[in-house]
């Protein structure tokens, strides 16, 4: 997005020259010539910034400023004429953001108006971020992923993988597991036994430091509820 540029001008000739050395610096500038026109443009289309000629034929463009900063924070720049306008805008009673006296040069003022707008631009807020659970498996695919890394899992480690991630920190005995995993019942407690060895290898490729499936002693095997939200360094 271009950032937006409000030049309020009654002279023409100074406008198009602002439009187009702003729009040749990557500005979207728009122009008016009137106060009011400005007013109902800034709160219509808020721009990133307002360049203000101080004298305008409606009203004075310290008129617009300050109606202006009743309701927008936007940036202002002014154009003054006049060394009495710009002992004013120098004054600070305004608070302006900079003042430019003409005759200027459009790329001075270009460079100005870049340099208000690097200072007033809010840092961007970070995305949010979605916690990723440690475990996420897809079941249409066959396919987990343990802190984001695909592991490459035979059929039993899934089945196995997919019980116990369903459930983290319920405790599945070797035969719930042979149940829900193994469809032929000759399957032995080792055999169980045998893939969680295979599977904690495979995890301990992602996570050498964590401990995601937990034996218990004499009644099976968990996964780990208390796994980290993201990898330890
Ligand atoms: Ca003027």
């Amino acid at each position: 997005m271009k950032p937006r540029v409000l030049i309020v001008e009654d002279e023409p000739g100074i406008a198009d020259t602002l439009q187009y050395a702003l729009r040749t610096e990557g500005f979207d500038p728009a122009w008016v010539a009137t106060g009011e026109e400005a007013l109902a443009q800034v709160k219509a289309q808020p721009p990133a910034l307002v360049i203000l000629d101080v004298g305008l034929p409606d009203t004075s463009g310290f008129e617009v400023f300050k109606r202006v900063r009743e309701f927008s924070d936007v940036p202002v720049v002014f154009l003054t004429a006049r060394s009495d306008e710009i002992d004013r805008v120098v004054g600070l009673e305004l608070g302006a953001d900079d003042y430019v006296a003409k005759p200027f040069s459009p790329r001075e003022l270009v460079a100005r108006v870049r340099s208000i707008l690097r200072r007033s631009a809010k840092p961007p807020a970070p995305p949010p971020v979605a916690p990723t659970p440690p475990l996420v498996v897809d079941e249409g695919k066959r396919q987990i992923r343990f802190y984001g890394a695909l592991l490459e899992l035979s059929r039993y480690e899934f089945g196995l993988l997919q019980t116990l991630a369903a459930r983290p920190g319920h405790v599945f005995s070797r035969d719930t597991l042979l149940d829900k995993v193994w469809d032929d019942s000759d399957s032995l407690d080792r055999t169980v036994d045998a893939h969680v060895k295979t599977l904690r290898a495979k995890m301990k490729l992602v996570a050498p430091t964590l401990e995601p499936i937990r034996t218990h002693r004499g009644s099976g095997y968990a996964l780990a509820e208390d796994l980290p939200a993201s990898l330890p360094a």
